[in-house]
Parts: C-alpha cells; sequence; structure tokens
C-alpha cells in the first residue's frame, strides 16, 4: 500500500461504475485517487450467488483498469488483501494516504452510507455525498412529491415524470391518448408456446472474467449457482450490446408477452438490461431514448404498449422505488404487516420441491442468477406471501440469488411490491393468486404432479388451500383494502366443511415445508 498522501479519496463501490461518476467528475486525476475495494463481507452478509459475486468483482476489474487507463491512480484493494468490509478497506485507506476528505456518491445501501459516515467520523476527515445522478429523480425531489400524499400511487408519480422529462409526450399530452398501456401487456403464449424467440447475447469471459472466475470458485465454493455458463456483460461496450440487441430483437414483443411464463425458456422477452443499469454500465436515459427512437423510426415494428411497458418500468417503478427506499429507511427493512413468522424453506436453494412453477423458477435462479419479472412476483413472491414466509429471510434470499440485485432496489420490489409486508407503501393491495392464474400465465403445470382444479386433498395445487387459507387468515386486515372487497366475498362461498379442509390442507403444506 502507497505510503503517499492525496487530496480527495473517492471511494467507488461495485454498483457506482459509470464513466459520468459524480464524485468523479469535479476530481483531478494529479492530486486525487479513486479506492475500489473488493471485501469479503459483501459476498457473505447475505448468501451470495457466484453469478452475482463474480459480475460485481468483474466489472469492478474492468472499470478500474479503464479509470487507469484514462491517467488515474486507482488504489484497487482486490481479496487477496483479506480487507472483511469496505469500512475496514476504506479505515485502512485513509490511514495509508491521509487523504484530506473522502468523496463518494450516495450508496445503493443504506447501511454502507452509515459504515461509512462512522469511519470518517472515526478517523476525524470529512465525508462528501455526491448526489447520484444516474437516477432521474433525485430523494430531495421525491420526498417533495410524496410529502401530503395519503398513498404514494407509482402511476402519478409515473405520469409527472413522463411530463418532466418529456418522454413520450405529445404537445403536453400522452402520445396516443393514455398515459398506460398495461392492459396490452398480458397476453399468454397459449398451448404453442413462444414462437421466434431470439437468443439473449451472451459475452464470452475474457482473461479478467476467467481469474475473477477461478477466484470465486476458490473462495465462494458452496455459495449458488455455477459459474460455467456465467455470460452477463461486465463492460459498458458489452452493455451497450446487450442494449441494441434487447431493442432490435425483443423489445417489440417485450410489452405483449412481459406477464407470461414459459417452462425452459428462462429470459423470453424480457430487458434482462437490469444487472447493467444497476451496476451503471447503462444510463436510463440512453435506454429510455434507445427504446423511444426505436418506436419513432419503426412505429409499425413497435408497438407503442411495448415501449410505454417499458418505459414505465424504468421511469416509473424504478424511480418510484428508489425514492420509497430512501424514504422510509431504516425502518422499513423491519415491516412485516402480517406478521408473517414462516421460516424459508430449505428448497429455495435448490429447486427441489414437487411444485413445479416453484421448480422451474428457482431452477432458472440458481442456474442463471436470473429470473425474469412475473416469476419473480407471481411465483415466488406470490408462494412466500401466501405461505406466510418470513420478509427478512425471503428479501435476503432475493438479495443474495439475483445479478441485478442491490438493496435500493431489491428490498421494495420484494417487501413492498411481492410480499405487501410494508402494509400498502409501494402497493395499494397484494399480489397474490391461486394456481389457476398460473395455469393461465404459462405451462409450469402441465408438469407438476398437483391440479389446479381442487382446492383440498392430497393432489391440489398448494397454491389453491395457501391462497385461500391467507384471504381467511387475514381477512380483517385485507377487508380494509377496497381492491381486495370483491375477492373476499368469494370466501362466503364455502361452507365450515370447506374452510376448515383448506384450512388443513394449507397447514400440511407448511408443515411440510
Ligand atoms: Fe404450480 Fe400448482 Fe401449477 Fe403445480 S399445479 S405448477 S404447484 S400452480
Amino acid at each position: 500500500m502507497a505510503n503517499q498522501s492525496c487530496d480527495t479519496l473517492i471511494l467507488i463501490l461495485g454498483d457506482q461504475l459509470d464513466a459520468t461518476n459524480p464524485a468523479l467528475v469535479k476530481a483531478r486525476r494529479h492530486r486525487d485517487r479513486v479506492l475500489m475495494i473488493e471485501c469479503e463481507q459483501e459476498s457473505t452478509h447475505v448468501w451470495t450467488h457466484k453469478h452475482r459475486i463474480a459480475l460485481f468483482l468483474s466489472a469492478m476489474r474492468h472499470y478500474a483498469q479503464a479509470l487507469r487507463d484514462d491517467g488515474w491512480t486507482v488504489e484497487y484493494r482486490d481479496l487477496t488483501n483479506g480487507i472483511n468490509d469496505i469500512a475496514q478497506g476504506l479505515a485502512d485507506a485513509i490511514k495509508a494516504l491521509r487523504p484530506a476528505r473522502v468523496c463518494v456518491v450516495q450508496p445503493g445501501e443504506w447501511r454502507l452510507l452509515e459504515d461509512m459516515r462512522v469511519t470518517c467520523r472515526a478517523a476525524d476527515i470529512p465525508l462528501e455525498v455526491c448526489e447520484d445522478c444516474h437516477f432521474f429523480v433525485t430523494n430531495d425531489e421525491f420526498a417533495s412529491w410524496a410529502r401530503g400524499r395519503k398513498q404514494l400511487t407509482m402511476e402519478y408519480f409515473y405520469r409527472e415524470q413522463r411530463r418532466r422529462f418529456d418522454v413520450l409526450m405529445d404537445d403536453g399530452e400522452p402520445v396516443g391518448g393514455e398515459w398506460n398501456y398495461d392492459k396490452e401487456n398480458r397476453a399468454s403464449f397459449g398451448r404453442k408456446g413462444p414462437q421466434g424467440l431470439p437468443t439473449p447475447p451472451a459475452f464470452a469471459p475474457d482473461s479478467t472474467t476467467q481469474a475473477v472466475i477461478t477466484t470465486v470458485n476458490e473462495r465462494f465454493p458452496n455459495h449458488p449457482g455455477c459459474l460455467d455458463n456465467f455470460a452477463w456483460p461486465v463492460t459498458r461496450e458489452e452493455a451497450l450490446q446487450a442494449l441494441s440487441a434487447f431493442v432490435e430483437q425483443r423489445l417489440p414483443l417485450y410489452g405483449r408477452y412481459q406477464d407470461a411464463m414459459w417452462q425452459g425458456e428462462p429470459f423470453l422477452f424480457h430487458a434482462l438490461l437490469a444487472s447493467s443499469m444497476n451496476l451503471k454500465l447503462l444510463n436510463p436515459r440512453e435506454v429510455i431514448d434507445a427504446a423511444v427512437a426505436a418506436w419513432q423510426s419503426k412505429p409499425d415494428l413497435y408497438p407503442l404498449a411495448s415501449v410505454e411497458g417499458f418505459v414505465r418500468q424504468i421511469l416509473g417503478w424504478r424511480e418510484f422505488i428508489r425514492g420509497i427506499y430512501w424514504q422510509e429507511m431504516p425502518g422499513y427493512k423491519a415491516l412485516n404487516h402480517f406478521s408473517h413468522e414462516h421460516p424459508l424453506p430449505e428448497w429455495f436453494w435448490s429447486g427441489n420441491t414437487d411444485m413445479n412453477c416453484l421448480r422451474q423458477t428457482i431452477g432458472d435462479t440458481i442456474r442463471n442468477g436470473y429470473a425474469h419479472h412475473i416469476q419473480r412476483l407471481m411465483i415466488i413472491g406470490n408462494y412466500a406471501t401466501l405461505a406466510g414466509l418470513a420478509p427478512t429471510q425471503v428479501c435476503d434470499w432475493f438479495l443474495s440469488v439475483y445479478v441485478d440485485a442491490v438493496e435500493w432496489v431489491e428490498l421494495p420490489n420484494t417487501l413492498g411490491m411481492a410480499l405487501h409486508g410494508d402494509g400498502g407503501i409501494v402497493g395499494s393491495k397484494p399480489y397474490v393468486a391461486s394456481g389457476a392464474y398460473i395455469k393461465r400465465m404459462s405451462n409450469y403445470c402441465n408438469d407438476c404432479r398437483y391440479t389446479t382444479t381442487q382446492r383440498s386433498g392430497e393432489d391440489a395445487c398448494p397454491f389453491n388451500a395457501l391462497y385461500w387459507d391467507f384471504l381467511h387468515r387475514h381477512r380483517d386486515s385485507l377487508s380494509r383494502t377496497p381492491r381486495m372487497r370483491m375477492v373476499l366475498k368469494n370466501l362466503d362461498r364455502w361452507d365450515r366443511q370447506e374452510i376448515e379442509a383448506i384450512k388443513k390442507r394449507a397447514a400440511d403444506h407448511r408443515g411440510a415445508s
């Protein structure tokens, strides 16, 4: 470690890999230094998937090299330095380099920001936290939008951002006359399954990534996943190729089949860009611009519903979710609206369950470090809510297994949207459904030992009994949600005997899980 003082020590984290990182923009190459830290704890505080570890480490190493090539002095601490956590790495670097100040862009995790503040306070040097310009909406702007609103509704937030940033707008009105084409984004594939499915681009590991793969296999051998199929983009150039491939090949049908699932097809028409955006290899503005430009140049090929659906995910959901995270943390993480405490089943780490939809979805997750949005929401999240799994364990699992998971995006999506564990801060009602929904939207049920036409009995789809049992158990609190009242009325159709059979089936299932 060099024993030389510097002016500003610029700490760059593994999810801050944009060339326009605001901490770099105002720094000076000849006086300031960049610090990047690989540490054990970031891979072990949740039992992180090997693809996620390899993606972060490889992208960090490529980024560090690009900075060096650009004339920066990079103090890069790799895993061989034996640093346990970011705070320790920062404290050691402050001691060695004696900077006048530390500068960092606001991290994507509340815990890390606190650690940095404590570390710099202990070292008695100022910590400058820069606004994260990667996002469209600052935390202050979100707070002022949220102030005074009884319910934070993504749709209204989204419309405001469309107007503000002039995206898909025509003379102050939404193009096509509607703000939201979600109704057109719910098709299933039908009996024949997906047709003309393009193969998503795969990025062969270069020597840097190969070295990372070797390290991950040596240091984290028992972590989930296998790196033989690692092919995620790890540089900006690769991320740009992934963006082009998505826009050219999958965006036209992205919207229509957004909610559809198909066994053996883990990627379908999904964008596969979240990991690149969340590491900041891609900027959300260029991603939106690429989709809108494609629609403008070839409106016959790109349905407005597809492009609007994609824009809504980025300019709407992604920004909304981040605003919620910083507004509600740190208390948000401990919320447990339904007081669910059932432990995460062991088979979440293997997919070894006879429920085929979960076996396939968790299998895809373990194989690829990825499952698409509707698998995460309506298979895994739906099951976790209905089965009453403890939200902290479910959230930790989601954070550990997906390549695109960073806490600011993972936590509100899992706790709020998938589990309704925040009691309605993110979504106005729980996303829960019985087996009939899964049968309609996928072909998983064709290869399952259970049947969706029964609610109780040995062969009944567990989602059915769990669904009605969930509604029955939480009837009082759910009845305060207007959008749930209609479905709760269905409970009145079952006589006492039927309700008891459902409760028994649900209890037996939980007992065996
Ligand atoms: Fe899943 Fe039930 Fe369908 Fe089996 S029958 S795949 S458990 S929804």
